[in-house]
This record gives structure tokens, C-alpha cells and sequence, in this order.
């Protein structure tokens, strides 16, 4: 109606003059209405055209008529279109969020293995370069022939583990999963953790397991021997059996070192705190140490701490006893050992130290390793089960306390227990 309006009037005009006037008059006139629309329309066609160009919510022409219609048509798809491109951007930049916490690497891969895809942790996992990597070849840089191979396979039941390709001391899982047709999905996860604990596990077994074995030779072999000469002389049955008794206690102090190793592990194990007597418990252990030396040590004691400590008493009689044991078993004959209990900075230190072999730099943070030992030969003879600094540690992190050690090869060492977590003013 609106459109053909103005041009019906003017036929309505143009019949009028042709009545009036002439024909001649009437066309003339038609002739300059329809000159005058279409000039309007080529100038608002004009406009259209130039927005276009560079098509703005806020610089739309505006019209009289129907173009005014259009225009304002039109600024309603641009505002409809410009929220809908928002949402979306929103919903990409939520999805980018989304796979960044990601705790693992996701890239898409598509059918000819170039990268179209890939999230922080991916571009981590292999060193891809975010926007100068996208739509190259993954076999150009990751180059490691099991990867490649794997990326060759049709069944990706089994993830591939691998290290990564610049630091050596990472461990990934890798699995591809095959999506939409010909993509592939590429999700790398670090398990290093995992691996060293699984490592760590192994290498627990196969240690407990050696050293059972042992003291069981020696036993099955004194037991052989029993059975097949009978008639051994008293004197000698004596002595076979003295050094099996020596080596089932050894098998007994591993297994009990064993048992409270996995006690103080377990989280299940709460820590019964009292209010524990430190000048009794002083007094305990040198009598215990003086009576593992023998008299072959100098024996001294400094008391200057608090009298009581918040601890389990028994839990830190055995971390105290270790030390000394160690101290006594670690120091030749006629060497000195200082027990001490004070204060140090603001903590409350109980310390043991000995005039001993000493442990050489290098060795000094494995020491409390499970099995670690510097000199294998010594630590057995002396009854040692590689497991003592390793429970000291543990009842040390149970009391918020930290094990700290001074040593020098030939000279002798000094094992502090520094209860941090009862430091004055704490
Ligand atoms: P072990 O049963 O072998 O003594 P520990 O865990 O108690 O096991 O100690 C680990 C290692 O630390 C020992 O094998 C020994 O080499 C070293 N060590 C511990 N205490 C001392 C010490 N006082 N002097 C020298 N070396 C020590």
C-alpha cells in the first residue's frame, strides 16, 4: 500500500489534468513523478549501499516511507545478529576456559594428522606453538618413532606411555579417539607421578624382598645342615644355632620396622597427643644408649628445652632412640656422644651428636630414604634395617618437626630434631 500509494495519487493527478488540460500535460506530469521516486530510490539504494560497506548498528540511514521500513528491518537483524555473535563469543570463551582447566592435553587432529586444534596442557605436553602450529603436520614435531608408529595404528585401546620429547624427566599418556567421521581426538595426560610411584613400589618390594632373603639363606642353610649331620658336637650345634637366632632377630627387627614404617604411613593412624615429660624421656635414652655401647662411648647430656613436649611419647621415644642407636652404631670405640635438648632460634631441638665416621655431603639427603644406606656392610653388622631415619622422618612430620643434619666425613655428625610447629609464640 505504501509503495504504490504515492503513485496511484499521482495517476489519479495525471487523469485529473487530462480531463482538465491535455494528454500532453498528463504524461508530463507522470514523467516527473516517476523521475522524482525514482531518484529518491536511487539515493536511498545509495546509502544502502555505502552502509553496507561497513554495516554499524549506530551509523544505519535513516528514511522517510518504506525505506524507512527496510532501514529499520534491517537494524533490527544487526542487533539480533550482533547479540547472537556475543553469546557465541561467550559460549566459545566459556568452552576455551573450560578446556584450559582441562587436566589433560586435548588437540584435534584431522584425517591427514594435521593439528586443527589444541589446548595449553597439549601445547605443553609437545611443544606446540599456539596460532604458528595450527594446520601443521603433528610428525613434524613430535618426532619420536613410537609416537609416530602409534599414530600409524588402528587400535588405540591401549594409550601409549612416552617421555617427553625435551624434558626427559616427564612421563606421558597418550591416547588417541577417533570422532566425527575422520578426526581424531589427541588427549596427553602427565604421569610422572604416577610412574615414579609405581617405581617406588617396585623398588620397595624388590628391597624388602632382598633383604629377607638373605638372613632366610643363612637360616635355611644352617637348617640343611642340622638335618643332614645329626650327630654334630654340642659345641657346634651351639654355634649354628646362635647365629641363626642373630639372623631371625635381623628378620624380626625388619619386619617390625616394617609394620610401624606403615602404621606412621597410614593416614588412618591418629597421632594420640599428651603432654610428654622430656627430662624422664632424656634420662631414658641415655641409660638405653649407654647400655648399646656398652661402655665403648663417652656419654654427655645438655637439658635446657621446655620440660614437657605435645607429642605421642612413644612415637618420639622411638625417633629419639633411633638417633642414638644410630649414634652408638655409626661412632668407632672410644668416641663421644652428646645428647641435648634446648632451644634453637625459637624451637624446641632435640639433638644427638657423635664423634663418628660422618656421612659425606652427597649422601646427606638421601639419608632418610626407605632402605638408603651409605655403607651396606656396616649398617647390617651393626643390626641396622636401612628403615630408621626413614621412621624418624615420618613421626617428625607427624609432630610438625623437621629432621636436619650436620655431618663431616671422619669427624662425626649431628641429627637435630627441630619441633617447628612449637615454637614460642606458635
Ligand atoms: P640403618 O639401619 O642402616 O642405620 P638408618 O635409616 O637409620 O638405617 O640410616 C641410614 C644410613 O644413614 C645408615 O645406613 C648410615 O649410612 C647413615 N647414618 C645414620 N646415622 C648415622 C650417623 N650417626 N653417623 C654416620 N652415618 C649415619
Amino acid at each position: 500500500m505504501r509503495v504504490s500509494l504515492p503513485v496511484l495519487v499521482s495517476a489519479m493527478g495525471a487523469v485529473l489534468l487530462w480531463i482538465v488540460f491535455s494528454a500532453t500535460a498528463a504524461l508530463l506530469f507522470m514523467v516527473l513523478v516517476l523521475l522524482m521516486v525514482m531518484a529518491y530510490r536511487a539515493q536511498q539504494v545509495y546509502k544502502l549501499g555505502q552502509w553496507l560497506q561497513d554495516a554499524r548498528l549506530e551509523t544505519i540511514p535513516e528514511a522517510d516511507g518504506i525505506w524507512d521500513d527496510v532501514f529499520s528491518q534491517l537494524y533490527k537483524m544487526v542487533k539480533k545478529h550482533n547479540q547472537t555473535k556475543q553469546e557465541l563469543a561467550a559460549e566459545l570463551h566459556h568452552i576455551e576456559q573450560a578446556t584450559a582447566a582441562l587436566p589433560e592435553g586435548v588437540a584435534i587432529l584431522n584425517e591427514v594428522n594435521r593439528i586443527e586444534w589444541f589446548n595449553p596442557l597439549s601445547a605443553q605436553h609437545f611443544c606446540l606453538k599456539p596460532g604458528q602450529d595450527i594446520l601443521q603436520d603433528i610428525t613434524y614435531l613430535v618426532r619420536q618413532p613410537e609416537f609416530i608408529e602409534y599414530l600409524h595404528k588402528s587400535n588405540f585401546t591401549e594409550p601409549l606411555v612416552m617421555r617427553h620429547s625435551r624434558h626427559d624427566d616427564m612421563v606421558l599418556s597418550i591416547k588417541l579417539v577417533a570422532y566425527g567421521g575422520d578426526k581424531r581426538l589427541l588427549i596427553s595426560s602427565d604421569i610422572t607421578q604416577l610412574e615414579r610411584i609405581e617405581t617406588m613400589r617396585r623398588d620397595f618390594v624388590a628391597n624388602v624382598s632382598h633383604e629377607l632373603r638373605t638372613p632366610l639363606t643363612v637360616v635355611n642353610g644352617f637348617v640343611e645342615t642340622l638335618q643332614d649331620m645329626p650327630d654334630l658336637s654340642h659345641d657346634k650345634m651351639q654355634h649354628a644355632l646362635h647365629l641363626m637366632a642373630g639372623q631371625t632377630r635381623r628378620m624380626d627387627s625388619l619386619v617390625s620396622d616394617l609394620l610401624t614404617l606403615s602404621r606412621l604411613e597410614s593416614s588412618q593412624t591418629p597421632l594420640h597427643v599428651e603432654s610428654v615429660d622430656m627430662r624422664k624421656m632424656l634420662d631414658e635414652l641415655l641409660q638405653d644408649g649407654k647400655l648399646l655401647s656398652a661402655g665403648r662411648h663417652q656419654f654427655s647430656m645438655a637439658f635446657s628445652g621446655p620440660g614437657n613436649l605435645s607429642g605421642n611419647r612413644d612415637e618420639l621415644h622411638s625417633a629419639f632412640g633411633n638417633l642414638v642407636s644410630n649414634a652408638v652404631r655409626y661412632t668407632p670405640d672410644g668416641g663421644a656422644i652428646a645428647l641435648a635438648w634446648e632451644v634453637r632460634g625459637e624451637c624446641p631441638t632435640f639433638s644427638v651428636q657423635d664423634s663418628g665416621i660422618g656421612v659425606e655431603a652427597e649422601h646427606l639427603p638421601r639419608l632418610t630414604e626407605r632402605f638408603y644406606r651409605v655403607d651396606l656392610s656396616r649398617s647390617r653388622a651393626t643390626g641396622g634395617t636401612g628403615l630408621g631415619l626413614a621412621i624418624v622422618k615420618h613421626i617428625a612430620m607427624r609432630h610438625q618437626a623437621h629432621l636436619e643434619i650436620v655431618s663431616a666425613v671422619g669427624k662425626g655428625s649431628t641429627f637435630m630434631l627441630v619441633f617447628e610447629g612449637q615454637a614460642a609464640g606458635q
